[in-house]
């Protein structure tokens, strides 16, 4: 099956590009992390590495051990920052896996005993509460 090209313009590599405005939580030299704008809980946070593929399946496998070690600070430090019970990653690939984003990036969701996760996508969160969650993460990080 032909492979759909990685499409520069996309959300996520002008957020990367410091074209747009995101709530950044952490960022090495490998990857960046900030709040999902359409959280489905609270702390909701995307890690994203910085190297340009679509999804998992056309990234450099090299990019890998970077991310996920990012993503294991990243969930350490919201299950902190949130007291969460668990931490969700999630991870989708391509239309038909609910991707909407085309830039790889992972899913970290602090979860709660009893909580179900909010829809996909759904309600854009207030960016006052955005920022809040975002000190709260920076702090729980260092
Ligand atoms: P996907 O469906 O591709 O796995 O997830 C994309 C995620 O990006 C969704 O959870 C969505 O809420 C989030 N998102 C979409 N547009 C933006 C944006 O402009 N900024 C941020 N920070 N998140 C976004």
């Amino acid at each position: 099956m032909a492979e759909t090209p990685y499409d520069p313009q996309n959300i996520f590599a002008k957020i990367l590009r410091g074209e747009i405005p995101s709530h950044r939580v952490y960022e090495d030299q490998s990857v960046v992390a900030f709040m999902d704008v359409m959280p489905q809980g609270p702390g909701h946070t995307l890690v994203v590495p910085k190297a340009p593929s679509r999804n998992l399946l056309d990234a450099d496998p090299a990019a890998l051990g970077p991310l996920l070690k990012a993503v294991q600070k990243v969930a350490l430090a919201v299950r902190k920052a949130f007291e969460a019970d668990g931490v969700t990653i999630l991870q989708f690939n391509e239309p038909a896996s609910g991707q909407t984003v085309y830039h790889l990036h992972i899913h970290v969701i602090p979860r709660f005993e009893g909580i179900a996760l909010k829809p996909h996508t759904g309600v854009m969160e207030k960016p006052e509460v955005l920022a809040d969650d975002a000190d709260k993460i920076r702090k729980a990080l260092v």
